[in-house]
């Protein structure tokens, strides 16, 4: 077959007509496009996660009218409003029934059954808008491909049962000349109840889909010009990096870096598939390739940052010279599925970091008390919260001299609370201050790339 790609648009691309408008220029002017992933429309998800948090009578219609307003000024501006109408119509009557539901008590699966209508409206109005062209896009539900356990919020794929699904779905649409339109972020479990693949998870459904698919690459298309030495908002001198590994790009996206979702590499890695991240508004200004092995690699690549971190202090006495304690820690931890992020240890303490961003898509608590309760029985347990992750991305970083002196150096002026430096050559991270961490980026980012 000729080349195939994934093309993914996020959430402010198919924020309002005029962007999407532009998605479906560079949809139809590649015709190696063949399978095109959506995310909702900016601001919808967080819309719906409200509702399914459950929320009073007239935040709730507040609510449903804010979500009926973004996606009617799209449906509006199409040329047959009404070949799409209906079904939206439908959509959000389902989203109220279920905002109800939310409001007497909430739940895990229903969360996940709410918050998948924000992709099943855009999924909709975009295929409109290309069929408007004589184009030809048929709307998929991913859900009839994407399998997944039933962890709601946060589900894993089954792989498998994906490629089994994409092979009878997708398939024959792509050979018949057809080019896919679905959405990302959702799937289904074995019960036929419907997962997300937590937030921002679309890019991970377009590499999950490019895999099955045997794809060429993926094209990630979003509102900046590829992948930065650090979040452009932040630093506005941040230089875009036109080529990079799939190892420093899983890095980055790991330690915060927005712009991909950090389960994208996953299958990018296992199946060597090109990654290109452009800006949909400006696909003439090019953006970053991520391959398996582009040079050079040079020794900083890059600065990730990661918000609203938990530092779990856990210390005993009984620590000293026992053994066994950290194993009873981190099973208790995975016992309520704790993903334990940064370590450093001394003889009677260990401080673990964990990331509140990566929770599920409902954004729950992830220190539930019954966690606290269990650990408390061992150990001392402290919990910090107002943190950030600062993590410096680069290669080699554990074999070259000179390194601690040169962070420490720009570390002078900042209150660090923790450092782990050594594990890989590929990161070093710190703890600082959330009210701190723009300040600490903008210094590193001046020390090592300006
Ligand atoms: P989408 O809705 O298209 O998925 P996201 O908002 O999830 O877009 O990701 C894009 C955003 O990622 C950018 O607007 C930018 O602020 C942020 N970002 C964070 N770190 C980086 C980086 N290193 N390079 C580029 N963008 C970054
Ligand atoms: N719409 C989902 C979110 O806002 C998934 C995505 O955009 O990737 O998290
Ligand atoms: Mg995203």
């Amino acid at each position: 077959m000729s080349h195939l790609s994934v093309a993914k648009f996020g959430g402010t691309s198919v924020a309002n007509f005029d962007a999407m408008t532009a998605c479906a220029n560079i949809v139809t002017a590649d015709p190696n496009t063949r399978v095109v992933v959506l995310s909702a429309s900016a601001g919808v998800t967080n819309f719906l996660v409200e509702l399914a948090n459950g929320c009073e009578t007239a935040r709730r219609e507040e609510i449903l009218s804010a979500v009926r307003t973004i996606q009617y000024n799209i449906i509006d501006k199409l040329q047959h409003p009404e070949a799409v109408s209906n079904e939206i119509d439908a959509l959000l009557a389902h989203i109220t029934a279920l905002a109800e539901s939310a409001s007497l008590a909430t739940s895990a699966a229903l969360t996940d059954e709410l918050i998948c209508h924000g992709e099943m409206m855009s999924t909709k109005i975009f295929t409109q808008l290309l069929k408007e062209r004589d184009f030809p896009a048929v709307w998929v539900d991913v859900r009839d491909v994407v399998a997944t356990n039933n962890h709601y919020g946060k589900a894993a794929p089954n792989d498998e049962k994906t490629q089994a699904q994409s092979d009878a779905v997708i398939k024959p649409l792509i050979d018949d000349g057809k080019v896919v339109i679905t959405q990302g972020f959702i799937g289904r479990d074995d019960e036929g109840k419907t997962t997300t693949l937590g937030r921002g998870g679309s890019d991970y459904s377009a590499a999950l889909l490019a895999e099955v698919l045997n794809a060429n690459d993926v094209l990630i298309w979003t509102d900046v010009p590829g992948i930065y030495t650090t979040d452009p908002r932040v630093v506005p001198a941040a230089q875009r990096i036109d080529t990079m590994s799939f190892n420093e790009a899983a890095e980055m996206a790991t330690f915060g870096a927005k712009v991909l979702h950090p389960a994208t590499l996953l299958p990018a890695v296992r199946s060597n598939i090109p990654v290109y991240v452009g800006s949909s508004k400006a696909p003439e200004q090019g953006g970053t390739w991520v391959t398996r092995d582009p040079q050079p690699r040079p020794t900083f690549r890059a600065l990730a940052l990661r918000r609203n971190q938990i530092l779990l202090t856990l210390s005993s006495l009984s620590m000293l010279h026992a053994q066994g304690f950290l194993a009873n820690v981190f099973g208790i931890l995975a016992k309520h599925k704790i993903s334990v992020d940064v370590i450093t240890t001394s003889e009677v303490s260990v401080a673990i970091t964990l990331d509140k961003t990566g929770s599920a898509s409902s954004g729950a608590d992830m220190l539930s008390e019954a966690l606290l309760d269990e650990l408390r029985q061992y150990c001392n347990v402290k919990v910090e919260t107002d943190l950030a992750l600062v993590a410096i991305i680069g290669n080699n970083l554990d074999s070259q001299a000179g390194i601690a002196k040169q962070l420490f150096t720009t570390f002078a002026p900042y209150n660090v609370r923790l450092i782990s430096y050594g594990a890989s050559k590929n990161n070093v991270c710190t703890l600082v201050q959330n009210s701190e961490a723009d300040d600490v980026i903008r210094a590193l980012h001046l020390a090592l790339f300006e």
